[in-house]
């Protein structure tokens, strides 16, 4: 599934918070199985970030991904 392809809703909040383009990365694979997925704990839930873009992202919704975007081309098996 390409990003394209998601439902468009799901995009009312610009998506920046990506190392690459998703879909660009292993088939099959999404930012949920990725190593570099890490969780920023916030007031009433938390929320996830790529940790590829260490020191890009910011505490704004705009730099969340979420686990079930296509894997970008930075995508990596956990350890
Ligand atoms: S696939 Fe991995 S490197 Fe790419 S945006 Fe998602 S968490 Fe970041």
């Amino acid at each position: 599934m390409s990003i394209a392809e998601l439902p468009p809703q799901r995009f009312a909040i610009p998506i920046t918070g990506h190392a690459s383009l998703p879909g660009t990365g292993p088939a099959g694979q999404s930012c949920g199985t990725c190593a570099h997925l890490v969780r920023v704990s916030g007031n009433r839930r938390d929320h996830a970030k790529c940790g590829h873009r260490a020191g890009k992202n910011t505490r704004s919704a705009t730099t969340d991904i979420r686990l079930s975007h296509p894997a970008c081309r930075c995508w990596s098996a956990p350890a």
